[in-house]
């Protein structure tokens, strides 16, 4: 055990771990990062098709980033927006993002991160309606195995069901509707007729709580760490048409989606979403630095700005100068090399070429893929679409193969996603797949064998 291992293993807790199986096996180490590879102590080689935790767009050699990072440093390494004040990489942050975002969201909030966003919107709709003389109007609804980060309302908002049995969540006045997850949920139902009918719920659940009593909806346009869950396209125009009629706010966390992931800059574009409210974080630096940015639309900033109080709320590093001077550099970077252009056009359809053929594998029950992130679905039986049992562990075990083929890919119970940085290139994109179809032959070698003991 080495010896980063040992004081790992003596004095770090670590996020969405099983600190049993971490004290008994020890964390892997990953010393160096270089393109979209990671390497580990081993000096193994590992192709990062999770792009870290979704968010190392650019690859972890991103010059311009560090050099940015630099510059600011050496200007102003930190100070702070409260009482005031404000600086020039935030105000110009800010600027960039109204201007790169849909039309009306043009104010901004800045936080650390994704889930500090979440806790920012919530106080926000519900502030909001409070401003409007609708104090009584502060449910948000959200949809079960929806991700909204790990701080008490990020969990809260969010959908998953382990999260929520620890430490007594969800807070009150969050409620879930189930999600549109076909492939899970709707077998045997006609995709699109789905998408409808699990969009319409959320019109049921106003009229039951009665609309005078909801602030707003919440959704991730793509479900990403529920398991790559792509919508039908008839989902999310239901939705906006609910939220419209109802006149409830709509909150579009893009924490994943946002910065190109699906080939526009916002999944907001493309599926023609106006969100009053969008989450971001992870991609706005690229991953390099923590930072979060909650979009605020004109119809909110009005009503904030006419009410004559404080809003108490707020981050020491809300709009830190050094972050804020990095997700410029992410964004100027991406503007240079028209990636997002090259990911809608070139990447993400050759990507989607390649990863719609495991669907042939006879492990794999379903493959979907939209824009840079992408799921393929563990089965035991093909026609059926039967799952493994959960004994099995099946998606733990492809995931276990895949690291040591040199493939980072994430099991989400038997599904296994990919998102992999927008800057990978075709030869990447073909080592990644022959590496898929590689893994998923030993996973299915050891599933098969152990089914016949
Ligand atoms: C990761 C994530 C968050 C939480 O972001 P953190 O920076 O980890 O707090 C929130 N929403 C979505 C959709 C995410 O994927």
């Amino acid at each position: 055990m080495s010896l980063s291992q040992q004081q790992d293993r003596q004095h770090c807790f670590h996020p969405f771990s099983n600190y049993h199986q971490l004290n008994r096996d020890g964390a892997r180490v990953i010393v160096k990062g270089e393109g979209i590879y990671v390497y580990d102590e081993q000096g193994n080689k590992i192709l990062d098709a999770m792009a870290g935790l979704w968010c190392v767009n650019l690859g972890y050699s991103a010059k311009p980033l560090i050099e940015a990072a630099q510059k600011q440093f050496n200007t102003l390494p930190y100070y702070n927006l409260f009482f005031q004040t404000t600086h020039s990489p935030a105000a110009k942050l800010a600027a960039k993002l109204a201007e790169i975002t849909p039309a009306k969201l043009n104010h901004v909030f800045f936080t650390g991160s994704g889930s500090e966003c979440n806790d920012t919107v919530l106080r926000t709709v519900r502030h909001y309606w409070a401003c409007l003389g609708q104090p009584q109007k502060q449910i948000v609804i959200s949809r079960d195995n929806a991700y909204h980060g790990s701080t008490m309302a990020g969990a809260s908002l969010g959908g998953m069901k382990p999260m929520h049995a620890q430490g007594g969540l969800p807070i009150p006045g969050i409620v879930h509707i189930p999600q549109p997850y076909h492939f899970g949920e709707g077998q045997g139902v006609d995709v699109e007729m789905f998408g409808q009918q699990r969009a319409q719920l959320l019109e049921q659940k106003i009229l039951e709580l009665g609309v005078e009593n909801v602030a707003a909806f919440i959704a991730e346009p793509i479900q990403g760490a529920g398991g790559v869950i792509i919508p039908p396209d008839s989902y999310w125009p239901e939705i906006q048409r609910i939220c419209d009629h109802y006149g409830i706010l709509l909150i579009v966390d893009e924490v994943i989606c946002g910065f190109g992931r699906t080939g526009e800059w916002f999944a907001s574009q493309t599926y023609a979403i106006t969100p009053d409210l969008m989450c971001l974080a992870k991609g706005i630096t690229s991953g390099y630095l923590p930072l979060g940015a909650v979009m605020v639309s004109d119809r909110i900033a009005q009503v904030l700005q006419e009410h004559d109080d404080e809003f108490t709320h707020g981050f020491t590093y809300s709009g830190h100068p050094v972050a804020c001077a990095v997700a410029l550099a992410t964004i100027e970077e991406m503007e240079k090399n028209h990636l997002v252009e090259k990911v809608r056009n070139d990447i993400a359809p050759y990507l989607a070429q390649k990863w719609l053929a495991l669907a042939e594998h006879p492990l794999v029950g379903e493959a979907r893929i939209k824009g840079m992130m992408a799921a393929i679905e563990l089965v035991e039986n093909k026609a059926t679409l039967k799952r493994y049992n959960k004994t099995k562990a099946a998606g733990t075990l492809c995931r276990n193969i895949c690291v040591s083929n040199g493939l980072i890919m994430r099991a989400v119970g038997d599904t296994m996603i990919i998102a992999p940085p927008l800057i990978i290139s075709k030869a990447e994109v073909d080592e990644l797949i022959q590496l898929a179809w590689q893994c998923l032959d030993q996973t299915y070698a050891q599933l098969t064998s152990r089914t016949n003991i």
